[in-house]
């Protein structure tokens, strides 16, 4: 296997091909082998599953993925990495590579087509620019047990924040209510070439079997956290009255008054199992 990791075989291998990093696609290249492997081994990636991985570069995570996968269909924007890929994962036939934007792809029609009869995963190194489309791609697809990604670092911790915190945001409930987030690893931006200015993090994002909330309206309720965040360090009677016009400045402390919060409460310290009563609380408001 070309050990594609090794500056001394990757540079070369680039040259060679003539490739020139583009930084509009987010191209930041591995070149530490211990970081690919760690994140297919920490994935929980293994013959009974099938994994989606976006951007597999010049193909150091998608080896790694390959050996342990049942199946791996890989998404890459940038076709200038196609005789590459040939030379690093060719010799393997659990491989699909397609040359596209992954925000344009249908996942779960894709997931379904490509992994029938597998558990489906997501695995991927992801290019920065479109960390937040592609990780709400995956999640609303519904379809992944897990999805594991290494992100910038502050969008892991924003990922795993808990309330109240300054981390904690509208994108934090987001992930958590679909998934149960987990901070792998870090990764030192000396892993990659050329160097990120930011330092990197592995996450692993496990899809909940059960969501341990009874929600009566989803849109109300993502509605009323993006209505609280979308103000904050306001209170959240002036967030929801801002993003409720209906409700207005009284029917909102009317709400919030009914699931037992004080009237100077921020939107920001409000934990999911808060932000669903507050949603079921202006469905019924409503009615
Ligand atoms: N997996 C490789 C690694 O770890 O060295 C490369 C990771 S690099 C951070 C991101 C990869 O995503 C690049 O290969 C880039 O061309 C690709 N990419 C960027 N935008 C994309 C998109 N919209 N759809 C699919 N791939 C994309």
């Amino acid at each position: 296997m070309v050990n594609v990791c090794d500056i001394h075989v990757m540079k070369p291998l680039l040259a060679e091909h003539g490739f020139h990093f583009s930084k509009a696609k987010g191209q930041n290249f591995l070149i530490a082998g211990w970081v690919p492997e760690r994140i297919a081994e920490d994935s929980g990636v293994d013959e009974t599953v099938g994994v989606l991985e976006i951007g597999p570069g010049i193909g150091p995570l998608t080896q790694q993925l390959c050996l342990r996968a049942k199946k791996v269909c890989a998404v890459e924007l940038d076709r200038r990495l196609e005789p590459i890929l040939q030379q690093t994962v060719g010799e393997f036939d659990n491989l699909q590579i397609l040359w596209d934007d992954v925000l344009k792809r249908d996942i779960p029609a894709l997931v379904k087509e490509q992994f029938a009869g597998l558990r489906p995963m997501a695995c991927a190194n992801l290019p920065y620019y479109i960390t937040s489309p592609i990780l709400t791609a995956l999640l609303e697809a519904g379809c992944f047990e897990a999805v594991t990604v290494m992100v910038q670092k502050e969008v892991a911790q924003r990922i795993a924040a808990r309330a109240g915190t300054a981390d904690y945001s509208a994108f934090t409930i987001f992930c958590q209510y679909y998934t149960e987030p987990e901070i792998l690893f870090d990764v030192p931006a000396g892993c990659f070439l050329p160097q990120p200015k930011v330092t990197s993090a592995v996450i692993t994002l496990r899809t909940r079997k059960e969501r341990p909330w009874k929600i009566l309206d989803e849109k109300v309720f993502f509605k009323a956290v993006r209505a609280s965040f979308a103000m904050r360090r306001k209170t959240l009677q002036n967030g929801l009255a801002a993003g409720f016009p209906e409700l207005g400045k009284a029917g909102a402390a009317q709400v919030i008054a009914a699931c037992g919060l004080p009237a100077t409460v921020r939107g920001e310290t409000l934990d999911i199992a808060k932000f669903a009563a507050l949603a079921n609380e202006i469905v019924n408001y409503k009615k």
